[in-house]
């Protein structure tokens, strides 16, 4: 077959050995037992850079580096042995290089010689590759062993077939663990149809790089991406890495955050570089200059300067800014509208880690609003909504001003304490409405009388003060006096034909002369005030030192009145009424008399407002209350019927509820309801309290009857008559002492009585003193009667014998 390929033409068979040994590619070598080279051909000694006389002859050994040298003696004997080996060993070239060979050597007897015939390979490409792959693998496994990253290799079926200490140690899970398990069993977002579809899309594309989230072996989640790709080695290998992004996440979180909260924030932010150039600014920013931040960008922040802080304010902010890095404060500005408004604003100046200026940011936040609103509260804390004057704490602020700047100029000032008359019976019988309508417009007249200078206020109700410093002399003081009470006087049109007819009553107090503080002030003119009342009302008075001492004396009698009750100076006196038809005594009206060890008898009408002042009436009412119980049961015991006794009511003692039980009382003394009347005064039902509808009813409910006391006198609404169920109408002694003589008052006495008992009401002529007011009012049908003609108030004996001797 070779000789029909390649038609040599060789004598002998020596021939064509020889032929075959000089064409060979692999190198042959020809040794004798002694390891010399006998001969060689030119592809080993070219290949090792020698021409071949310079081997032959030559041992082996001096061929071979050290290592295989010594090798060789041993490699001979085995080749010998077993007729053939084959082994890799290496050669020095010429050089001194080394070429690595593999040789396969044979023992051949030639003659009586044995020699040592070798194909030898060099095998130096393949020895490199070796080694190039063995420090690929160790590259490669330190790689993947090094890093931090997590490693897998995955074949197509998404079981792992590796994994790295990076990974295991993330994971959480052992080496053995975890490559029992598949892509699914750790992916903690993806569905396994997402993972499938994913997987197919990573085979296709080559690689992908997503992020992810894996479950650890404790079941928790952490976050993760993933660089994988894919190969066709093996059926299919995916080399996946990944990282684990927990703390990225949380940046990005915190990032994330800080936007939003940059761009929900109500505060405003406008954030400039270091050369004040604005950067940056959130929504609220624009919501609250109006500008866009293309229209501010790159811009200086002065671009909201409204021009109403002068150079001096710019200049202390940026003196703080630089010494502190921060400002903070109340600034107007101007939005893109032009319209002005309030912020409060803190910058602070941003330093890198360097110390190097870097921004500036600014946070702002409009409070135009807020401060309309301090205003407000302002106004409302120091001026009284209805009549817009300043109100007592102002009045107390500006007239203190005023007594320090007088402290200094040596000027006199005049207060003026105006009280108008009756005003309550306005607002009752035309309604509140009206009532504030009137006080408003006396509230202009009086600002209309007096200076700019001078201080209006209105102290609450109907009492107003004006301050008037530098009032000139005595006769221009008493002029404005007189206008006020002129214009005051004067018809108020309060709307639906309504009129209101009203007067006032000034106290007049003159620092220094009366006092020299505010407290004293204010005290005098009060004092004035109610002395001008008691002269007649429509009239202005100076305090004078009179008054301080009746002031003086009210102020002792009220420390004595506080101890009267314990020490037993109080007394119950008792007044018959009459039946008008027999005149016989079957009531009697509970009347208190003091004994004061001093003064002697003080009378109920200087006491009882005293004690209704100072907040004794309560306990004191709830005395009378007992005593006159007591009396009714007394009565009964020694005449065998009931003495109704009237108790007298201060529209005070309405107005603390909660207090102790008529019913108990009753029942103590084993007494029916209607032992008792009390007696009220119009006034009372006029209050509108709301304690005194829930009182009248429970004294209703014990049994108890309910007189109106001086009927006539205050403002009589018929209607009250009705809505609060009242027994009696005790008609006033001021009508009574006119009869006869006033025709008129003598109607309207018998009209009182009809009317009455036309509501069902009976009636108690008071102050009867006459026989010819007694027959006039029985001609009129009153029912009762109670009066001097019958007998005054006596004490409890002097009454007693009198009921015994009827
Ligand atoms: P009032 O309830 O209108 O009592 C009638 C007053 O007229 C009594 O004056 C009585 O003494 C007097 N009076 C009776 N008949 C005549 C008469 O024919 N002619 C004249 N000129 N006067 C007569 P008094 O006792 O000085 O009491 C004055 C006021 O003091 C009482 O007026 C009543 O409002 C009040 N008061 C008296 N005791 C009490 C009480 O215990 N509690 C309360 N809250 N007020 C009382
Ligand atoms: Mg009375
Ligand atoms: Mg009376």
């Amino acid at each position: 077959m070779f000789a029909q390929t390649t038609p040599l033409k060789l004598d002998s068979a020596h021939d064509l050995h020889a032929a075959l040994f000089n064409a060979m590619t692999d190198g042959v070598l020809v040794v004798n037992r002694q390891g010399l080279i006998i001969d060689c051909n030119p592809a080993f000694h070219r290949r090792l850079g020698y021409r071949k006389d310079e081997l032959t002859g030559r041992s082996v050994t001096t061929l071979d580096p050290p290592e295989f040298a010594a090798q060789v003696p041993r490699r001979l004997a085995e080749i010998e042995q077993q007729g053939q080996a084959t082994f890799e060993t290496a050669h020095y070239r010429k050089d001194g290089s080394v070429m690595p060979v593999e040789l396969n050597a044979r023992s051949f007897q030639v003659g009586s010689e044995l020699v040592f015939f070798s194909v030898v390979r060099d095998i130096s490409e393949r020895k490199e590759m070796e080694t190039r792959l063995h420090e690929g693998i160790e590259t490669y496994e330190a790689a993947v062993n090094t890093t931090t990253l997590g490693f897998w290799m995955v074949d197509m079926d998404g079981c792992f077939l590796e994994v790295n200490a990076a990974y295991l140690k993330l994971s959480g899970y052992s080496r053995d663990e975890f490559l029992r398990l598949r892509i699914p069993d750790i992916e903690a977002l993806e569905q396994p149809a997402e993972t499938a579809r994913h997987i197919a899309q990573i085979i296709r594309d080559g690689s992908d790089r997503f992020r992810s989230e894996h479950r650890r072996q404790d079941g928790s989640r952490w976050p993760v991406e993933v660089v994988t790709s894919f190969s066709r080695v093996q059926g299919g290998r995916f080399f996946v890495f990944i990282e684990d992004i927990s703390e990225r996440v949380v940046q990005e979180h915190r990032l994330q955050l800080a936007a939003r909260v940059f761009d929900t924030m109500d505060q405003a932010v406008v954030v400039t570089d270091a050369s004040n150039r604005i950067v940056s600014i959130n929504p609220a920013a624009v919501r609250i200059t109006g500008y866009t931040f293309d229209e501010v960008r790159g811009k200086d922040p002065s671009i909201f300067a409204s021009g109403r802080h002068d150079r001096a304010f710019y200049d202390a902010m940026w003196a703080s800014l630089h010494a502190s890095r921060h400002w903070e404060g109340e600034i107007w500005d101007r939005r893109k509208d032009g319209t002005l408004y309030a912020k409060w604003l803190g910058i602070n100046a941003i330093h890198d880690s360097q110390g190097a200026l870097y921004q500036y940011v600014s946070v702002f936040s409009d409070i135009t609003e807020r401060k309309k609103t301090e205003e407000l509260v302002w106004r409302q804390a120091n001026f009284d909504a209805l009549t817009g004057l300043p109100n007592r704490h102002l009045f107390y602020e500006r007239l203190e001003q005023e007594i320090k700047k007088a402290g200094r100029t040596r000027q006199g000032i005049a207060v003026l304490f105006i009280d108008l008359d009756r005003f309550k019976e306005v607002n009752d019988s035309l309604g509140h409405a009206k009532g504030d309508a009137l006080l408003a417009q006396a509230a202009g007249r009086i600002g209309a009388k007096v200076r700019e200078s001078d201080t209006v206020a209105r102290l609450g109700g109907d009492e107003f003060t004006v301050v008037l410093p530098n009032f000139g002399d005595r006769a221009n003081l008493e002029r404005i006096a007189r206008e006020l009470i002129m214009t005051l006087a004067e018809p108020y049109e309060l709307g639906d034909d309504d009129r209101g007819y009203i007067s006032a009553s000034i106290g007049i107090t003159l620092f220094p002369d009366d006092a020299d503080n505010l407290d004293g002030l204010l005290k005098h003119a009060d004092q004035a005030m109610y002395v001008a009342k008691a002269e007649g009302r429509n009239r202005f008075g100076y305090f004078t030192a009179t008054m301080q001492r009746e002031a003086r004396e009210k102020a002792a009698l009220a420390k004595d009145l506080r101890q009267a009750l314990g020490r037993g100076e109080l007394e119950v006196y008792y007044q018959p009424i009459v039946d008008m038809t027999d005149e016989v005594i079957v009531k009697a009206e509970a009347l208190l008399r003091w004994y004061h060890p001093e003064r002697g008898l003080v009378s109920p009408m200087v006491f009882i407002p005293l004690a209704e002042e100072l907040g004794l009436i309560h306990e004191i009412g709830q005395w009378v209350f007992g005593q006159a119980l007591a009396a009714v049961a007394r009565w009964r015991d020694m005449h065998d019927r009931i003495i109704q006794v009237s108790v007298n009511r201060s529209p005070i003692q309405f107005e603390k509820p909660n207090q102790p039980c008529c019913t108990d009382e009753l029942r103590r003394f084993d007494l029916p309801g209607h032992s008792i009347t009390v007696e009220i005064t119009e006034g009372s039902l006029l209050s509108q309290s709301k304690h005194i509808e829930q009182q009248l009813l429970e004294f209703r409910n014990a049994g108890i009857e309910v007189s109106i006391d001086d009927f006539g006198t205050g403002f009589s609404a018929l209607s009250y008559l009705r809505r609060f169920d009242i027994d009696y109408l005790k008609i006033d002694r001021s009508f009574i002492s006119d009869l006869a003589e006033d025709d008129a008052n003598t109607a309207l006495t018998e009209a009182i009585i009809v009317m009455a008992h036309k509501l069902g009401i009976q009636t108690i002529a008071e102050g009867v003193e006459t026989e010819r007011q007694r027959d006039l009012l029985r001609q009129f049908g009153c029912d009762y009667a109670q009066g001097y003609l019958y007998a005054p108030a006596l004490q409890m004996d002097a009454f007693e014998q009198l009921l015994g001797a009827a």
